[in-house]
């Protein structure tokens, strides 16, 4: 696999098929903390575990934990009491919790990290009296968790009518902060229509968007300006995986699709296609990418050039509850399971 750093004009500069793969690509700390969380638990305590909602939201790695021995759930009161529970990487409110402690489960907390620091955010400024307008998806699961943390003070910024809608209480003392999963982009047109309403908009401390969503932008936009049709492997409510279909279709992308599986390719997709881009979403396993690539050789694209515009080390330890646990019955708290 040949690796370039600059795809500009890569489409003139070859008169051959290849396929231009965006790094990084696929899962993010977050991601796989949460998913080892259930690995271990179920190495631990043993099946069934009781997850409320998709770990994470990939089709292929909740299927792959329920033949292990988790079971999905929406809420906790579907859990026995006294069982295992893991809230999931996108977090939880805090009526959820004591929900749980209410039912006697035991509780694991996978949320991610970045997305805990949301949380945070929320309580601070909610405490400190702030309205808080929060940019994100009207019922995904993570803007829920959040904006639970302060009901009161949060307002959901969505699409532009929400804008029209809301209305503060003081706007000297106003702040938004965001889902980790949006566009970076759209995000920032979002605000500058929020400024116009609301020119003493403060930011946020730092930025929402998370280091792993804004790197997949990044190379989705190099590998889009460069190909003709971009396939990203993701499932359908993966917030972060949409967002890299739209991103490379802005960046010049003649197509671009999400796929689940490399089953899913269609053949009137290649009509006069000479350059794919490949990408996949925080919550995609490497082995689903691994796939595309063995159809896309068979389709005459078998030269693969890696797009490579950062390089990522970030790494979560296991939630407290569960080390605790691990630590206490002698077990590895190595992060890194053998899949
Ligand atoms: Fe955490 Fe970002 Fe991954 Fe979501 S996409 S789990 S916020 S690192």
């Amino acid at each position: 696999m040949t690796e370039i750093k600059d795809t500009a004009d890569q489409r003139l500069q070859s008169s051959s098929k290849m396929v231009l793969l965006a790094a990084p690509r696929g899962y993010c700390a977050g991601v796989d903390r949460a998913v080892i969380a259930v690995e271990k638990a179920l190495d631990h305590y043993g099946a069934p575990v009781y997850v409320r909602k998709q770990i994470v939201h990939n089709k292929h790695v909740v299927s792959s934990l329920e033949k292990r021995g988790a079971i999905f759930i929406n809420e906790v009161d579907e859990a026995p009491e006294g069982s295992v529970l893991v809230f999931s990487a996108h977090g939880v409110s805090p009526a959820v919790v004591a929900a749980a402690e209410a039912r006697g489960l035991n509780t694991i907390d996978a949320t991610c990290p970045l997305v805990t620091k949301v949380h945070r955010e929320v309580q601070r400024f909610a405490a400190e009296d702030y309205d808080i307008l929060l940019v994100g998806h009207e019922g995904h699961e993570e803007i829920e968790g959040t904006a639970g943390e302060a009901p009161h003070a949060v307002q959901i910024i969505d699409k532009d009518e929400s804008i029209e809608r809301s209305t503060v209480r003081d706007p000297k003392k106003l702040i938004w902060l965001s889902q980790t999963t949006l566009s970076v982009d759209e995000t920032m047109e979002t605000v500058v229509k929020l400024r116009k309403k609301y020119p003493d908009l403060q930011n946020p401390p730092s930025d929402d968007i998370c280091y792993a969503t804004q790197n997949r932008q990044v190379a989705i936009k190099k590998v889009g300006a460069g190909s003709d049709l971009v396939l990203v492997v993701g499932s359908a409510n993966s917030s972060n995986t949409v967002r890299l279909v739209e991103v490379a279709l802005e960046a010049g992308a003649k197509s671009s699709y999400r796929i689940d599986y490399a089953s899913e390719i269609l053949d009137e997709w290649f009509d006069g296609v000479q350059t794919v881009g490949v990408s996949s979403g925080a919550s995609v396993p490497e082995e689903l990418v691994d796939e595309v690539l063995v159809d896309l050789a068979r389709r005459g694209y078998g030269d693969v050039r890696t797009v490579q515009t950062a390089e990522e080390d970030v790494q979560f330890s296991l939630p407290a509850e569960l080390r605790k646990e691990l630590k206490a019955a002698g077990t590895d708290l190595n992060n890194k399971v053998k899949r």
